[in-house]
C-alpha cells in the first residue's frame, strides 16, 4: 500500500458557509467515535475498527491526526473529511465492513466491488481490495488457462461470476480499471467488448454505446474507443495468420508435420472443405473463440495436431493481447499487480 499524503483524509473543512444540507447516512452508530464526510454525508463509525482494517485509517489514528476542536466535531466526534470520495462509495465500503450479511454474499454488484477495490487501494484496506480484484479478475481474467476457463462457463451457460453482471457492465470496468491502475483486467475486458459479434456491430456497439433495459447508456471513453475499433482490425489479421492458421493452411500444413493421419483421404476432405467453407467468410472477431469448429470428421491424429496449431498460436496471441491495446506487456502488468497489492497467490 503506497500511502501518499494525497490519499490521507484530513481534517474537516469548516462549512459554515457551505448553502449544502449535510445529511446522515443510515451508517450512524451514535456511540461511534469518529464521524467520516464524503460529498454532503456524514457516516458515524468506530475509529478503532476503521484502524483495525486500514492501514491509513491506522496511521492517522496512531500518530494523532485525528482532527479536534469545535469546527472539526460533530456531537463530540472528530470528524474527518474524505473529500474527493463519493458518498455512495463510502456507504458501500462501510456496508463491507459492518454487514456480515454483505461481506459472505457470494454475488457483489459491480458498484460494491468498484467501492471495495477504489476505497480499500485508496486507504489500505487490503483484504476488501484483494477481494474486489479477486471478482474483478474472474470476470476479465489475466491468465489464458483462466479465460478458456472462464469461455468454457459461458458456452456451457455455467458461468456464476462473483460480480452481478449487466448491459454495459465491460464498459464500466474498463472506466474503473483506467481511472485506478486495475491494468490486470483490461486486455481481457478490452478482449470481450470487441469479440462478440461481427465486425458491423462491433463498431455499431463500440461508437454508439450499449443501453441497457431502463435507457442508460453505457459509453467508452473516445480513446478507448479508437483503441478498441483499431484493435479489431489488428485481431481479424491475426485471426487469419494465428488461431485459423489450420484452416488457412489447410491440408499442406497438416500433411507436411511428422505425424500420421489414418484417415486417409478423408481428413483432407475434411480441411478442404473447411478452407472453401470459412475462407469465403468473415467470421466473428474472435480469435480466441472456438476456431477449430469445422473440423469434425478428423481422425485423431490430424484432430490432435489441429487442436496443438491452435493452442499454441492462441499462446501468443495471448502474450501479444495487452500490446494489441496498446498496454504494456503482461510481465509489466503483473509487475504494477505485484506493486499494488503484494506478490499473486495464483
Ligand atoms: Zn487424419
Amino acid at each position: 500500500m503506497s500511502s501518499t499524503l494525497d490519499s490521507h483524509p484530513r481534517a474537516k473543512r469548516p462549512r459554515k458557509d457551505e448553502a449544502v444540507e449535510v445529511v446522515r447516512s443510515k451508517i450512524w452508530y451514535p456511540d461511534g467515535t469518529v464521524v467520516l464526510q464524503a460529498e454532503s454525508t456524514q457516516f458515524r463509525v468506530y475509529g478503532g475498527f476503521l484502524a483495525a482494517r486500514s492501514t491509513v485509517f491506522r496511521d492517522m489514528f496512531a500518530v494523532g491526526q485525528a482532527p479536534s476542536g469545535e469546527d472539526c466535531e460533530v456531537d463530540g466526534a472528530p470528524l474527518v473529511d474524505l473529500y474527493d470520495d463519493k458518498a455512495a462509495d463510502v456507504e458501500q465500503l462501510l456496508d463491507a465492513l459492518y454487514d456480515w450479511n454483505f461481506s459472505k454474499a457470494p454475488q457483489k454488484s459491480f458498484a460494491q466491488v468498484s467501492a471495495m477495490w477504489r476505497l480499500g487501494k485508496k486507504y489500505g484496506f487490503d483484504d476488501l481490495r484483494n477481494d474486489a480484484q479477486q471478482r474483478l479478475e474472474a470476470c476479465y481474467p489475466p491468465t489464458l488457462a483462466a479465460y478458456r476457463k472462464h469461455q468454457l462457463g459461458v458456452k456451457t451457460s455455467t458461468l456464476v461470476e462473483p460480480v452481478i453482471g449487466y448491459v454495459g457492465m465491460w464498459v464500466d470496468a474498463v472506466k474503473l480499471a483506467r481511472e485506478t491502475g486495475l491494468l490486470s483486467i483490461l486486455p481481457a475486458a478490452l478482449y470481450l467488448s470487441t469479440n462478440k459479434t461481427s465486425q458491423r456491430d462491433i463498431h455499431e456497439e463500440i461508437l454508439h454505446g450499449v443501453s441497457a433495459p431502463d435507457g442508460q447508456r453505457f459509453q467508452l471513453s473516445e480513446g478507448d474507443k479508437a483503441v478498441c475499433i483499431l484493435a479489431t482490425f489488428e485481431l481479424i489479421k491475426r485471426q487469419w495468420e494465428g488461431p485459423y492458421k489450420w484452416v488457412t493452411g489447410g491440408w499442406a500444413l497438416h500433411s507436411a508435420g511428422s505425424y500420421k493421419c489414418t484417415g486417409n483421404y478423408k481428413c483432407r476432405e475434411v480441411f478442404d472443405t473447411a478452407k472453401s467453407c470459412l475462407g469465403g467468410l468473415i467470421p466473428d472477431v474472435d480469435p480466441l473463440g472456438p476456431t477449430i469448429r469445422g473440423a469434425t470428421g478428423l481422425c485423431a491424429a490430424c484432430l490432435e495436431n489441429v487442436t496443438a496449431v491452435v493452442r499454441k498460436e492462441e499462446e501468443k496471441l495471448w502474450q501479444d493481447l495487452p500490446g494489441i491495446y496498446g498496454l504494456p506487456s503482461w510481465d509489466e502488468i503483473n509487475k504494477e499487480m505485484e506493486r499494488i497489492s503484494g506478490p499473486a497467490s495464483t
